[in-house]
């Protein structure tokens, strides 16, 4: 697809997360100019600790070449184990997922962006987006502007660009759970490739011991009032640890050891994004977080956002005008994408801690629950898309 004076057209993509960059890596192969602008300074300090990247999410890298190089600097998890207070094992996943540190993937795309010669520029937060005659102008913090045919905003769940696609939406909902994470130390045990998730008595906790003896690790609990963010990233490391060891001190071990050896600890309240009429306009387009926020709890969070830029880019490639690429793109990923979040949901609400008699109850009924939630996980991961 060319502009009339037949030159490439030119996208604005928003946002250099995991989406951004892929999508315009894609979009320069589908034929396009991409820039990408980012809010971050190119030296920010890493924020986001680590996640895990589904199969599905990763084949999208590989036709990118990507694949390997990512794989490189994760870690495998081979098998999620999932465990009641006790010990005891109520499920096994055996589908392998990557480890990754959020800081170096980042790194590693904009590299690749970078050396495939799409402009990337950082500090530059989009604060306006408008559509004009003959395409989208964004304007950004620093006073300055940018101008392009289309406009993809891959800027997250509290993406500015959405309100340029729907009007008056509500801002994303707390969904009354608090996630904490962090590495420790603990030599002492064996990496064997498992992430062990417990539905502990009063929070869920999983973790993997890494080979070097570090312990990645993440915690999720109930609470019902909403702290700021603020104040909740002000309570000094020491009495968050306290608070979760505490929480933990009925469960199996090692989960308290592990608690109490990690010096930083971070903490992000979950939200859930609104479900949104639309994901387009002619010329503005959502994906990732951006048009559809779905919180950790499946691990395809980023996996989705990667399967939206290939789709994207390819109905971009393939269509005659860009709003029937967005229309198409829009009616191939909605149904994968509602589906997924509604495993979500119903994944948060099983963490939720009951009391002694539910606890019980939850025994007995959430083995079968898992065995079938693991059962629709790995067919999440089997989904491949082609170029
Ligand atoms: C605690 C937690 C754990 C998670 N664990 C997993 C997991 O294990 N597996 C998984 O698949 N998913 C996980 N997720 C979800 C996953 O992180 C997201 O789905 C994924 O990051 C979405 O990618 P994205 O590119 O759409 O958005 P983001 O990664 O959020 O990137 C958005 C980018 O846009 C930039 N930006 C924002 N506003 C502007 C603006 N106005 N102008 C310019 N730039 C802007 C931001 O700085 C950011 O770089 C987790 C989420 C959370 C909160």
């Amino acid at each position: 697809m060319t502009s009339s004076e037949g030159r490439r057209k030119r996208a604005l993509v928003i946002g250099c997360g995991i989406a951004g960059p892929v999508v315009a890596l894609y979009l320069k192969k589908a034929g396009f100019d991409p820039v990408v602008h980012e809010r971050r300074a190119a030296d920010a300090a890493d924020d986001g600790g680590s996640f895990n990247l589904a199969p599905n999410g990763l084949s999208v890298l590989r036709t990118l070449g990507l694949a390997d190089k990512v794989v490189a600097i994760g870690q495998a998890t081979e098998r999620t184990e999932f465990l009641n207070h006790r010990g005891r094992r109520l499920a096994l996943l055996s589908e392998s997922t990557v480890l990754l540190h959020r800081g170096e993937l980042h790194r590693l795309l904009v590299a690749e962006v970078e050396a495939q010669g799409i402009p990337t520029t950082f500090g530059h937060e989009v604060t306006e987006v408008e559509t004009t005659d003959d395409g989208v102008r964004v304007r950004f913090g620093d006073g300055t502007e940018d101008h392009g045919d289309l406009l993809v905003g891959a800027d997250g769940i509290r993406s500015r660009v959405r309100h340029a696609v729907v009007k008056g939406l509500p801002q994303p909902r707390y969904t009354e759970m608090i996630d904490s994470g962090g590495v420790g130390y603990l030599p002492g045990l064996k990496a064997d490739g498992t992430m062990r998730m417990t539905f502990g008595l009063k929070g869920f906790f999983g973790y993997q011991v890494l080979p070097d003896g570090h312990v990645f690790w993440f915690q999720n609990y109930h609470q019902a009032d909403e702290p700021s963010r603020h104040r909740l990233r002000g309570i000094p490391n020491a009495v968050w640890r306290e608070h979760l060891m505490e929480m933990h001190q009925g469960d199996r071990s090692p989960i308290v050891d592990i608690i109490a050896s990690t010096d930083e600890i971070d903490r992000y309240l979950l939200f859930d994004a609104p479900t949104l009429s639309r994901w387009h306009t002619d010329r503005i387009v959502l994906l990732g977080d951006a048009a559809h926020a779905m919180g950790p709890h499946t691990g395809q969070g980023a996996s989705m956002a990667l399967e939206d830029a290939i789709v994207l880019a390819r109905s971009l490639r393939d269509a005659t005008s860009i709003p029937a690429a967005f229309a198409d793109y829009e009616r191939v990923r909605r149904p994968r994408v509602d589906h997924v979040i509604e495993q979500t949901r119903h994944n948060g609400n099983s963490k939720a801690a009951p009391g002694p008699i539910g606890r019980v109850v939850r025994d007995l009924v959430l083995p079968v629950f898992l065995k079938a939630g693991v059962k629709k996980g790995a067919a999440l991961y089997t989904h491949r898309i082609p170029w």
